[in-house]
């Protein structure tokens, strides 16, 4: 018999909804290579590569740096060992749908399986209020209103795309992170 393909997770929600803390628990529960897209984009910004360069300025204004741009940084992290061997959890990508049509394409060259995406809910107000607690450099107000802007406009269609394919759940994402996590794992395990 073939061995069960290596999963990989998704999950979804505004800025701000915890979602990398959500990811960074299941990381050490269960092994799965936590993947953010922002997390590596800031790198690249602090060690000046020329994808770090271009993408700064349309992290700073809270815009969404492009499809291509980013579908090769993540197919390249995909593809590497330690993902391979235990699944990963995806952290802000996809983004747009051109991004999870991608997705869709480098999973099934790896022979990785698209599992699930859970998508964290939580209102506009909390995650505000959360954003300009966490004080990062693209959480000012206007860039925080742009990025939920761009949120509902390119994000939250992804939501019809996983379900319609049978593979979106939710999760209430307003509790302390180790209620939102003790929901979340159930479904990551059912
Ligand atoms: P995050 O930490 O996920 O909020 O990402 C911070 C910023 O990085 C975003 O506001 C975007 O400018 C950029 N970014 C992160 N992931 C993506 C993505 N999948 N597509 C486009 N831009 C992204």
């Amino acid at each position: 018999m073939a061995p069960e393909p290596v999963a990989c997770f998704v999950v979804l929600g505004r800025q701000g909804s915890g979602k990398g803390t959500q990811c960074e628990l299941l990381e050490s529960k269960t092994g799965v290579i936590h993947i953010s897209t922002g997390v590596m984009l800031r790198k690249a910004v602090e060690a000046g590569t020329e994808i770090g360069k271009q993408a700064k300025a349309i992290m700073d204004s809270g815009n969404l740096v492009g499809d291509e741009i980013m579908c090769g940084i993540v197919s390249e992290r995909l593809a590497q060992d330690d993902v391979i061997e235990k699944g990963t959890v995806l952290d802000g990508f996809p983004r747009t749908p051109a991004q999870a049509e991608a997705l869709t394409e480098i999973l099934e060259e790896l022979g990785i399986e698209l599992r699930l995406a859970i998508n964290l809910e939580v209102d506009d107000a909390q995650v505000i209020e959360r954003m300009l607690e966490r004080g990062r450099d693209d959480d000012t107000q206007e860039v925080i209103e742009r990025r939920l802007q761009l949120y509902e406009q390119e994000t939250a269609p992804l939501l019809d795309w996983f379900n319609s394919r049978g593979l979106l759940k939710s999760v209430d994402g307003s509790g302390t992170p180790e209620e939102v996590f003790e929901n979340l794992s159930a479904l990551v395990s059912s």
